[in-house]
C-alpha cells in the first residue's frame, strides 16, 4: 500500500476489525461519529439510544465534560511517565481511592490496559503467588463453561466458548472448567440471583478432588456471566466456591469486567453477591469506557507474599509499558467522582426494580423464550430459528440500529446494559423500541 495515499474513508478493509468479518460489514457499515450521554450519532444524523453502555463500559454516560476535561488536562501536563521502577502521583492516588471503594481486603490495584489483559494478570498472579509460598504444585486454573475472559491466551484457555478456542490450538495446559449454570427446565422468567443450580458449584470440588486440591491454583467465574448471554448465579453458588476454596488452599477469582462500578447497583458484584473473591479483575465502567484501563484487585495476604519478605521482597515479573497510565489514570480519578457526585451505584440499585418490571413485560412476545434481569443488566433468549443459531438475534440487532436503537447479541440472546444514567422513561423507550423490534420480526 502507498503510504502517501489520502485516506480512504470508503476503504472499510485496511482496518482489520475485532470479532467482525469486514466485508460482511462493508455491506452496511453501522458508523458511529458523536455521542453524548445516552446517544450515538451515526454518520447518516441519526441519534442512536445506547442501551448497552457502548460494550458494557459507558457506565456514566458518553462524553461527559469532567471526565474528557481531566483527559485534557492530564495530557498537557504529563503524557507519558515510565511504568517501571518510576510513578507519578495519580496512579497511586487511584490505586488507593479504588481500593477504597472494594470490598474490604482488596487494598491493593496492579493496572492493565484492558479486561484481558486483567484476566491474564490474575491468572498470574494466582501461580506466582503460590509459588511465592513454596507451594508451586498448584499450577492447575479452572474456569466454566460459558466462561467469557477476554480473549489473550489465559483468558481463551479458562473461558468457555467454543468458538474462542477452536482456532488457537492447545492454549494453556492445566486447565479444567465447571458446568455451566444456564438451564431454562429449571429458572425461567427470572429476577436477580437464580432460584436452582447451587450445587454445580461442587463441579469444583469434583475437579479438585480429581486431580488432587493441592494441584489448584485458582478458580475463576464471572459473578454474573454477561458476553455469555447474562446468566445470574444460582442463589448461594458463589458462596459455596467461596467455602470450597477456602477449605483448599484455591484462590477464588472474580472478573467483574462487567459487573464492576456500579453495573449491579452495588461498587462490585462481590458486594451485590456479600462474596469476597481473593482477586478481582476489572476494566471498562473504571474509566468510563474512556481510555483503556483495568485494574486488578489484590487480597493483602496475596500482596504479602511478595512484599513482606523483609529482605527478600519478591518483584512480581509482569507489567505493561501503559500500567498506570497518567491520562488514563486522570480518566479514572474524574470518573470515579462522576460515580461518587451523582451517585450512579444508588441510582442503579434504585432503577433495579422498574428496569426488571420493564423488560419482563415482554414475557408472551413473539418467539420469546426467557428473560433474565439482575443490577441494570438485562436479557431477553429467543427461540433459535431451526439450522440457524444466532441468526434471529442478531437480525434484531440489526433491525434495532436501522430504527435508532443500539442493542448486544449474543447466539439467541440480546443483552442490554443502559448506562447507569439511564432515565425512567428512556428504559420504556428501550424496551418498546425492543418490542417493536421483535413483533416486526415474528
Ligand atoms: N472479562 C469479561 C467478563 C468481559 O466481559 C470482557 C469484555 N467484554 C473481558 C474480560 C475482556 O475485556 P477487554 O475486551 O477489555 O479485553
Amino acid at each position: 500500500m502507498n503510504e502517501h495515499a489520502p485516506i480512504q474513508t470508503n476503504n472499510l478493509e485496511a482496518f482489520w476489525m475485532p470479532f467482525t468479518a469486514n466485508r460482511q460489514f462493508k455491506k452496511a457499515p453501522r458508523m458511529f461519529v458523536r455521542a453524548k450521554d445516552m446517544h450515538y450519532t451515526t454518520d447518516d444524523g441519526r441519534q442512536v439510544l445506547d442501551a448497552t453502555a457502548g460494550l458494557w463500559c459507558v457506565n456514566a454516560g458518553h462524553c461527559r465534560p469532567k471526565i474528557t476535561e481531566a483527559i485534557a488536562t492530564q495530557a498537557g501536563e504529563l503524557d507519558y511517565a515510565p511504568a517501571f521502577q518510576m510513578g507519578h502521583p495519580k496512579a497511586f492516588e487511584l490505586a488507593a481511592k479504588l481500593a477504597a471503594i472494594a470490598p474490604t481486603g482488596l487494598d491493593h490495584v496492579f493496572f492493565t490496559n484492558s479486561g484481558s489483559e486483567s484476566v491474564d494478570t490474575a491468572l498470574k498472579i494466582a501461580l506466582a503467588y503460590h509459588r511465592a509460598k513454596g507451594e508451586g504444585s498448584r499450577f492447575r486454573l479452572i474456569g466454566r463453561e460459558r466462561g467469557y475472559h477476554g480473549v489473550n491466551f489465559g483468558g481463551i484457555s479458562v473461558g468457555g466458548i467454543v468458538g474462542n478456542r477452536k482456532m488457537f490450538g492447545t492454549l494453556l495446559t492445566g486447565v479444567d472448567h465447571m458446568r455451566h449454570t444456564h438451564d431454562l427446565a429449571k429458572n425461567s422468567y427470572t429476577r436477580g440471583p437464580i432460584e436452582h443450580g447451587a450445587d454445580l458449584a461442587d463441579d469444583l470440588l469434583r475437579i479438585a478432588t480429581l486431580h488432587d486440591p493441592s494441584t489448584i491454583a485458582a478458580v475463576i467465574v464471572e459473578p454474573v456471566s454477561g458476553s455469555t448471554g447474562v446468566l445470574p448465579p444460582p442463589v448461594g453458588y458463589l458462596q459455596r466456591l467461596r467455602e470450597i476454596c477456602d477449605q483448599h488452599g484455591i484462590l477464588l477469582i472474580f472478573d467483574e469486567v462487567i459487573t464492576g462500578y456500579g453495573r449491579m447497583g452495588t461498587a462490585f458484584g462481590a458486594d451485590y453477591f456479600g462474596v469476597t473473591p481473593d482477586i478481582m479483575v476489572t476494566a471498562k465502567g473504571l474509566t468510563n469506557g474512556v481510555i483503556p484501563m483495568g485494574a486488578v484487585y489484590v487480597r493483602d495476604t496475596i500482596y504479602e507474599a511478595f512484599m513482606g519478605g523483609g529482605e527478600n521482597l519478591i518483584e512480581f515479573a509482569h507489567g505493561y509499558t501503559y500500567s498506570g497510565n497518567p491520562i488514563a489514570a486522570a480518566a479514572g480519578l474524574a470518573t470515579l467522582e462522576t460515580y461518587k457526585e451523582e451517585g450512579l451505584f444508588e441510582r442503579a440499585k434504585a432503577l433495579e426494580p422498574v428496569f426488571a418490571d420493564a423488560l419482563h413485560s415482554l414475557k408472551g412476545e413473539p418467539h420469546v423464550i426467557d428473560i433474565r434481569t439482575i443490577g441494570l443488566i438485562g436479557a431477553v433468549e429467543l427461540e433459535p430459528i431451526a439450522g440457524k443459531p444466532a441468526a434471529r438475534a442478531f437480525a434484531a440487532f440489526l433491525d434495532a440500529f436501522d430504527h435508532n436503537l443500539l442493542i448486544r447479541t449474543t447466539g439467541d440472546i440480546i443483552a442490554l446494559s443502559p448506562p447507569l444514567i439511564v432515565s425512567e422513561s428512556q428504559i420504556g423507550e428501550i424496551v418498546d423500541g425492543l418490542r417493536a423490534v421483535i413483533r416486526r420480526l415474528a
